[in-house]
């Protein structure tokens, strides 16, 4: 008997022993091509011998030396890298251990920046519906994912949530991109009014939806239009960069495409690459300097913050993106995913939608593709297409549709930086084949 805790109680997994490229290999030898990271995390491949080796040096020399005494020299130099490499006025680095504890750190953050300002009366973090944040209390209660949210629902913390941005379901026919990102946007400045303005702290987004819809864009203009609501009313935009950043997007910072600023930014997966559990907050001088010419201490921190093994990882990590151009490679290749894509499922009856940007790309399933009605929840397609497609040795991750009835089951693939064309166009026919076997047939 398995004394682990398995995150389906009643799933028997396959045993991962070991890894090669783009592949994971079970105990019985079957490879598995991991077309989505995991979700989203292993960007450069599962056996990367710079990030190996940077790993074994950094543990031969120095394993950990508690951030509230040390720095330490991967900490400095990532920091260093990542902020020469980062768009807008973004200054400063706290690396924290995944996804969750970036976004936790955020919202403390803000809250505390306002604190240090005297406007301690902004309290309220907006979020939008159809989101994910993180699995932690705070994080959890910013994320509109209903079904995560469902269980915890009277512990967490009150936060408002606006409308996402998710043209496919939910602009109307008749109105242009740019008019439903303009209405969609305003849906935030009026939730600012309806809290006052002067009460509201922060507004969380992920730039590239993931987990939650599967790989959605905003529309052009959106994230300009929400740039703008928050400067004419002091607040700041934290995006949530954890899935979508690091390169995946064929952007290193997800944002950039938007053209837009913020004021914190919050990575995490592809930091990593799954080689080390690392995460990070990125944040604007201003707010560090509030904060250090006020109380002069971030209330806030965790034991493992800045960890030399992962923040050594991680450098080697980023190094590998940035030196092999791999941000380049990601839109190149992710525009050959898209056209297999299209290729292979464009006229599916049951694929509604084939989205995304880079190599992070959703594919929705319908019931109906005229009107857009989704497949009823309880049926569990994209589970059942996660089992197909791991039959078929391939890594894809599923998204469950909303109990709304607005959006359909997803998946989402984020296959490797390093999969080639020929891996890519496999994947593509794996996932089809899986498709055959879970979706009802075409006819
Ligand atoms: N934010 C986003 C956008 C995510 O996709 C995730 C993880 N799926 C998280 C936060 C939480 O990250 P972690 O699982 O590393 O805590």
């Amino acid at each position: 008997m398995s004394h682990v805790f398995p995150r389906h109680c009643h799933a028997t997994l396959p045993t991962a022993v070991a890894g090669d490229g783009c592949y994971l290999i079970d105990k019985d030898g079957k490879r598995y091509f991991d077309g989505s990271g995991g979700a989203a995390v292993s960007c450069l491949g599962h056996s990367n011998q710079n990030v190996i080796n940077a790993i074994k040096e950094q543990a031969g020399k120095l394993a950990f030396a508690h951030t509230g005494f040390f720095t330490s020299e991967p900490a400095e130099e990532l920091a260093e890298l990542l902020i020469a490499n980062a768009p807008g006025d973004l200054d400063r680095v706290y690396f924290v251990s995944g996804g969750s504890e970036a976004v936790e750190s955020a919202i403390k953050l803000a809250r505390q920046y306002f604190v240090e300002k005297g406007e301690t009366q902004r309290r309220h973090l907006i979020a939008r519906r159809q989101s994910y944040h993180g699995n932690t209390l705070g994080a959890l209660s910013a994320g509109g994912n209903a079904l995560r949210r469902e269980k915890f629902a009277p512990i967490l913390v009150e936060m408002s949530h606006v409308a996402p941005c998710y043209e496919y379901t939910e602009r109307d026919t008749a109105e242009s991109l740019e008019d439903y990102g303009q209405r969609v946007a305003n849906d935030l400045e009026a939730e600012i009014l309806r809290l006052g303005a002067d009460t509201v702290m922060a507004f969380i987004a992920e730039p590239v939806v993931g987990a939650t819809l599967g790989a959605v864009t905003s529309v052009p203009g959106y994230f300009k239009r929400v740039r703008e609501i928050c400067d004419e009313h002091g607040i700041l935009l934290i995006l949530d960069e954890v899935m979508c950043g690091m390169g995946r997007t064929g952007y290193l910072f997800a944002h950039e495409a938007d053209g837009i600023k913020a004021d914190i930014v919050c990575i995490a997966k592809g930091l990593g690459a799954g080689y080390q559990p690392i995460g990070a907050m990125l944040c604007t001088d201003h707010i560090y300097n509030t904060i250090k010419d006020g109380s002069g201490f971030f209330q806030h921190g965790h034991t493992y913050l800045g960890h030399p093994i992962a923040t050594a990882a991680s450098l080697a990590v980023v190094k590998e993106i940035l030196n092999n151009d791999l941000v380049n490679q990601v839109k190149q290749r992710g525009a050959f995913l898209e056209s297999a894509l299209q290729a292979k499922f464009a006229d599916h009856p049951h694929i509604g939608d084939i989205r995304g940007r880079g190599l992070f790309r959703g594919i929705e399933i319908v019931e109906d593709r005229d009107t857009k009605t989704p497949f009823n929840p309880s049926l569990g397609l994209a589970a059942k297409l996660k089992k197909a497609a791991l039959a078929e040795g391939l890594i894809c991750y599923p998204g469950s549709g909303t109990r709304d009835g607005k959006h359909g089951d997803h998946i989402l693939l984020a296959p490797p930086f390093i999969a080639s064309e020929a891996q890519l166009s496999e994947l593509v026919n794996m996932l089809a084949r899986a498709i055959d076997k879970t979706l009802p047939s075409k006819d």
